[in-house]
């Protein structure tokens, strides 16, 4: 593929992203405590996010690793970003899961799974096809966006695994049910599961200073900014004793 057409089509995801964004603030997304099965044919939750996750790490690692450029170190680096944590998002965090019985649409495994191929292939391509050595020599290990960066995704990657594991011990084993989790960042936003991953993704994107990552950060931000109020505006409705100085997703923001 020309670089040219490779830009066109990261250009046009973007442009999608930003276009969709009005629409999916209206649209609650059908999976997890908004589970509705007027979406058609549901499957396991569990097994529902190992399928959905699998792309975005099948797909960057093999047009990564299959990629024709010359896979300079710091490419590598990227590369060891990435899959630490989609092994964690497809293959540890579905088995911890306290969701036992539930299950979530299959049009929301679809619709993840394109989303995933997506960032998957532009981010994988360009990290193993364009990406050569004059653009990331060894001493941009040095760059202050490099570390700036990568500051920002271990920062996102720590409040988000942190919030995951809070909410997953909220539930004894067996249990379904909803409590308001008060521990962490969850003193100052409803979602700060949400907050730690668009942190890390735009870390990502500041680290590797390129434009598919950017393109991976806001639509990241499409998907879980209206997911975050929606949560947050189910836990003022469910729960009348809701901590009411707490934010949706921006700690002292919204
Ligand atoms: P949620 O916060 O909706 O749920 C996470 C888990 O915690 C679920 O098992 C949920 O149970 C349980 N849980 C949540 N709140 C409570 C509560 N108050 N009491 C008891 N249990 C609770 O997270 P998401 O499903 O939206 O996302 C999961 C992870 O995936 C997050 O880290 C998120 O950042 C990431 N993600 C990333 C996306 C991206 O675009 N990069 C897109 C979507 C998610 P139940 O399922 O029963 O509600």
């Amino acid at each position: 593929m020309k670089e040219s057409t490779f830009y066109l089509l990261v250009y046009t995801w973007i442009a999608i992203a930003i276009l969709i964004f009005p629409v999916v603030l209206r649209f609650v997304a059908p999976y997890g405590r908004h589970t509705s099965k007027q979406w058609g044919f549901m499957i396991d939750n569990r097994v529902g996010w190992i399928i959905m996750e699998l792309p975005a790490l099948l797909v960057f690692s093999g047009f990564y690793l299959f990629g024709t450029g010359d896979h300079p170190t710091m490419t590598w680096i990227f590369f060891s970003l990435w899959i630490l944590h989609y092994l964690n998002r497809t293959f540890v965090f579905p088995f911890r899961l306290r969701t036992k019985g539930k299950k979530m649409p299959l049009a929301i495994v679809f619709m993840a799974i394109g989303f995933n191929f997506m960032n998957g292939f532009i981010n994988g391509y360009f990290l193993g096809t364009l990406a050569d050595e004059a653009r990331y020599p060894l001493s941009y290990l040095a760059d202050p966006r490099f570390i700036g960066g990568i500051l920002v995704f271990f920062l996102g990657m720590y409040i988000n695994w942190e919030s995951d594991n809070i909410l997953i011990h909220l539930r004894r084993l067996g249990e379904t049910g909803y409590v308001i989790p008060r521990k962490g960042f969850f003193r100052f936003v409803s979602c700060p599961n949400h907050f730690g991953e668009i942190l890390e993704w735009f870390g990502f994107a500041i680290l590797t200073w390129s434009m598919p990552a950017l393109a991976f950060a806001i639509w990241t931000v499409v998907n879980l900014l209206p997911r975050a109020l929606h949560h947050h505006q189910w836990y003022q409705d469910i729960f009348p004793d809701y901590p009411v100085d707490r934010k949706a997703l921006f700690p002292f923001i919204f």
